[in-house]
């Protein structure tokens, strides 16, 4: 490397060697280096302002050196921050993933599971139906600790249906919180997920079955026809609400009232069964019967068709539709009722159970390892194995182009 002095430096603001005050440029002539990159040569170090002066082939070599210094300078920076994923408008993504009344904050339709998971911390129109079922999960969860640990012994067969419920209220919120993050993987993912979440919704109207023909049973009904049957007829409604809900996925883009009204009824049905027995004990009530724990039934009705109002109507979004994106949509709105609703039935529940137990016993109407933990593993398997029915077509469907990095190809790939 040869040195001279060739150029003068400016020195900066403050910087020595100006003439009328401070800075300007220096007065010495600079020392001039001349640089040959190649292998193993060592990059000059600058610590002021440079000439250069490039030489044939020089603007690529130097070209080349920058782009080295710019990644080299990058590292820490992309190394220290996360990078939330990209959000979309409706008319960038898929239209099976479209949602009415909803135009902004989708994920991108081939995200990543980190990119699932990183999208519950940043505002989509699914964060906040993440959440509304993630956090209820953690409140039924401590519930149902608190009252396995005050239970003397597990072998009390009285408690079996309440566990059962305990155990599926803490599992449907977590599933459809599941189902809400890691949908937007791909179309096929987004189905699968949402057949995870019927299953559970599913398998919780078995544990109201369980608990209100265990607990809830108006004492003229107790040890009755119905009451026999009661669990062996919702395990059959919890299969044909699991095969419907799925179903009615496939007929979402071709006929979506047919296939709304399809999901709708296949919820409603166990709903209405389930619920027979409370709404012979209101109308009992209003022929002058007892009131015990009325009001939390009552509340949790009340909380039931609001549900199913808003499952259904898609208001408030409908009406204006892009305001509710990311707060206050229906589905939110849904999730929030369907908890508020499961914790009133929960109390109802918890004290039909305390209260009526020596009278039950009584009657001699003691529930049994079949009718309550074998009902629910012959359920489960049911439900999985109809869950695996609906998503071996998908699944075994060729798999779309790996990763579409742009909203053009989101677009085309739709068209
Ligand atoms: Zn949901």
């Amino acid at each position: 490397m040869n040195r001279s002095l060739l150029f003068p430096v400016w020195r900066g603001i403050g910087g020595s060697g100006g003439g009328s005050g401070a800075g300007a440029w220096s007065r010495t002539w600079e020392r001039c280096l001349r640089w040959e990159p190649g292998q193993g040569a060592r990059i000059p170090m600058f610590d002021g302002p440079t000439w250069l002066v490039l030489c044939q082939g020089g603007r690529a070599r130097i070209m080349e050196v920058c782009q080295r210094g710019k990644g080299a300078i990058r590292l820490p920076t992309d190394m220290l921050s996360i990078k939330l994923p990209q959000i979309f408008d409706v008319h960038q993504v898929p239209k099976v993933f479209w949602e009415d009344g909803i135009i902004s904050g989708y994920r991108h339709p081939h995200s990543s599971a980190l990119d699932c998971v990183l999208s519950s911390f940043q505002m989509t129109n699914e964060t906040m139906n993440i959440w509304t079922h993630f956090l209820p999960t953690w409140y039924f969860l401590w519930r149902f600790v608190i009252l396995c640990s005050t239970l003397t012994s597990l072998s009390d067969s009285y408690t079996w249906p309440l566990l059962v419920y305990m155990l599926l209220i803490c599992v449907y919120p977590f599933t459809s919180s599941c189902a809400h993050t890691f949908s937007a993987m791909s179309a096929e993912s987004y189905h699968i997920c949402y057949f995870f979440d019927y299953g559970a919704l599913s398998l919780y109207s078995l544990g109201c079955a369980m608990s209100y023909g265990s607990y809830m049973m108006p004492d003229s009904w107790v040890n009755s026809w119905l009451h026999q049957h009661f669990v062996p007829i919702a395990v059959g409604n919890s299969v044909f609400c699991t095969s419907l809900s799925c179903y009615s996925r496939f007929l979402e883009l071709q006929c979506p009232q047919r296939s709304k009204a399809l999901r709708t009824a296949a919820f409603v049905v166990p709903f209405i069964f389930d619920t027979v027995p409370l709404f012979y004990r209101i109308l009992l009530f209003f022929g002058g019967g007892s009131t015990d724990h009325l009001s939390n039934h009552c509340y949790h009705l009340l909380f039931a068709v609001l549900s199913c109002f808003l499952f259904t109507s898609h208001l408030p979004e409908r009406l204006a539709p892009g305001r509710f994106d990311y707060f206050g949509h229906s589905h939110q709105l849904f999730h929030i009722c369907t908890v508020a609703g499961t914790h009133f039935q929960m109390e109802a529940v918890l004290a039909d159970m305390t209260s009526r137990r020596a009278w039950l016993t009584a009657q001699g109407a003691t529930p049994s390892f079949l009718g309550t933990f074998g009902a629910l593993v012959v359920s489960l398997t049911l439900n999985l194995g109809i869950i695996g029915i609906f998503s071996a077509p998908l699944l075994r469907k060729p798999r779309n182009q790996p990763h579409v990095t742009t909203a053009t190809a989101c677009e085309s790939k739709e068209q």
